[in-house]
């Protein structure tokens, strides 16, 4: 390990062993077929395992990340590492009641019977993620393939280099070799990946790859989930306190130096708010970075030029409100704020995935919702306002991945709401249970009675058939399937009733 300005950097291997993905995937598959992960106790230990990676490495992580993009160490600790931690600690919290197989309720033409659901592991997962929040999108998703009792190969993207080549030395470390492999490369080596037969893919990226991936998998019927992009819309109304908006908004937009999937990427206000919200914002961003942005430790950079000159492209032509500045050396943007801009803009027509945002003039919600409904569907969306009757507007009028009211971004931290996107944004989703049940299978048992009672029950279902069983089993399809509330007392009666009716008359008739 060397160091360079007080941090220790990890060494980065510039060749590496080539990797078989046919190979690696069908050792991986013997694995899985020996049952290891199955058990409670294995789940578990790759957890802690995982907790210990994380504890034991955190400063590593934090220097990789910083070489990557500059990340600030306080984003890394925060939004890459605790996160996963804290994950990591629900999961095993509630892993056990999770294994369970749940009882569901079920209709009395089964009250002898018992109804479960297992969840079973999938088999082998691939986790495919994006470079700008390195950790988290790989071991976030990992976290409900190892829950699920998977085998799991990961793949980290190969423009986070740093980050990927710590995950690539360090994790087997951490966990079962055989069963968690962390496999390098861009996109010939993805792609040789993506042809291997998986169980599930689980892949973040953009909408773009998200539809390569998706088609790869489809030839040989894999399961995905695809966490992927777009362009977040923020409403603010003038019933909001606009400082505070300015300075959540402004948070949202330039943490990670704005290469966030849930940032807000543009702004849709009235003209009076536009006005307050620049004043604010040129005050609020010398608290945040001083004087002299580019001096400042806690604002990141742009991951490389290729990313950098599709952002400068985007402000060449348009009005500066604030900001505008660029450094390609450093691959520094200044947090830029447009105005006026229009909707068919360049800024307006991609995700814009940097420290940029546009603003567009409306006049009221209904014509934000029109202007929101127009495009594709978000992955989030924010709205800022005081009136209930607005946020319903929005809620009941759009449809998104997932909405923050009066904040940007904090949504995802909480552990019970699914996140993940509709439409061009993706499907599927994770985060707490939901990660769970993402990676298993939700296997339908029915444990039937086989004492007298249970088969006299049901004696209408065989043949010969005849009117009087026709009618009984009609009914009893009819109203005895559904799940069993007390007001389903009378019919549990009619039920008994049936059976007894049933018994009586294969009594009688035996008894000639
Ligand atoms: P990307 O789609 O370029 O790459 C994602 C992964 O796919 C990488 O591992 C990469 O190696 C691989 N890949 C790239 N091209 C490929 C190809 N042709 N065939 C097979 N694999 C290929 O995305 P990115 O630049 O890493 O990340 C930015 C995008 O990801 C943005 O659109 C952002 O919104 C989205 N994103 C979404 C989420 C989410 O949770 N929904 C989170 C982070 C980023």
């Amino acid at each position: 390990m060397s160091k360079v300005s007080g941090m220790s950097i990890i060494s980065v291997e510039s060749v590496l062993e080539p990797q078989d993905a046919l190979d690696i995937v069908s050792k991986t598959r013997q694995e899985f077929n020996t049952g290891v992960t199955r058990s409670y106790e294995f789940r578990a230990k790759q957890l802690k395992n995982l907790e210990r990676f994380l504890r034991e490495n955190e400063q590593e992580i934090a220097d990789a990340l910083y070489l990557d993009f500059r990340k600030p160490p306080h984003e890394t600790y925060t939004l890459e590492v605790d996160v996963i931690l804290g994950s990591v600690k629900n999961t095993l919290k509630h892993l056990k009641e999770w294994m369970c197989p749940e009882k569901p309720s079920k209709g009395l033409i089964n009250i002898l019977d018992q109804v479960r659901i297992y969840s079973d592991p999938l088999g082998v997962v691939l986790v495919i993620g994006a470079w700008n929040y390195p950790i988290y999108l790989t071991l976030g998703p990992l976290i409900g393939a190892i829950a699920g009792g998977n085998c799991c190969i990961i793949k980290p993207s190969e423009i986070a280099r740093h980050t990927a080549q710590l995950l690539y030395n360090k994790l087997p470390q951490y966990l079962d070799k055989s069963c968690f492999l962390v496999f390098l490369g861009g996109i010939p080596e993805t792609t040789d990946l993506l042809n291997q037969r998986f169980d599930y893919v689980f892949f973040t990226g953009s909408p773009q790859v998200g539809r390569i991936v998706y088609c790869a998998a489809a030839n040989n019927l894999t399961p995905c989930t695809l966490e992927l992009g777009g362009k977040c819309p923020t409403y603010i109304d003038e019933t909001a306190d606009i400082r505070t908006a300015t300075r959540r908004i402004l948070w949202g937009k330039l943490v990670n130096c704005g290469q966030t999937c849930v940032a807000p990427d543009y702004v849709l206000c009235n003209k009076l708010v536009e006005e307050k919200f620049i004043h604010h914002a040129n005050i609020l961003l010398k608290e945040f970075y001083g004087d002299d942005i580019k001096e400042s430790k806690d604002f990141a950079r742009i991951i490389g030029s290729k990313y950098f000159h599709r952002l400068t492209n985007l402000i060449r032509n348009a009005k500066v409100a604030i900001g505008g500045e660029t450094n390609a050396e450093n691959l520094y943007i200044s947090p830029t704020i447009l105005i006026d801009v229009k909707p068919e803009d360049e800024v307006m027509k991609e995700e814009i995935f940097g420290p940029i945002l546009p603003i567009l003039t409306i006049n009221d919600p209904e014509e934000a919702i029109k202007f929101i409904n127009q495009r594709d569907k978000p992955l989030a969306m924010y709205i800022f306002t005081m009136k209930r009757l607005v946020q319903d507007l929005f809620l009941n009028g759009t449809s998104c991945g997932g909405v923050c009211v009066n904040d940007t971004l904090v949504h995802l931290a909480v552990e019970n709401l699914p996140f993940g996107g509709v439409g061009n944004s993706g499907m599927g989703s994770y985060h707490g249970k939901n990660s769970f049940d993402t990676f298993v299978h939700k296997k339908s048992v029915l444990f039937k009675n086989v004492s007298v009672l249970g088969e006299k029950s049901q004696e209408a279902r065989y043949p010969p058939y005849q009117k009087f069983k026709t009618t009984l089993i009609r009914f009893a399809l009819q109203n005895l399937t559904r799940p069993v509330d007390f007001s389903a007392t009378l019919p549990f009666l009619m039920f008994i009733f049936g059976i007894f009716v049933t018994i009586m008359y294969y009594q009688l008739n035996f008894n000639y």
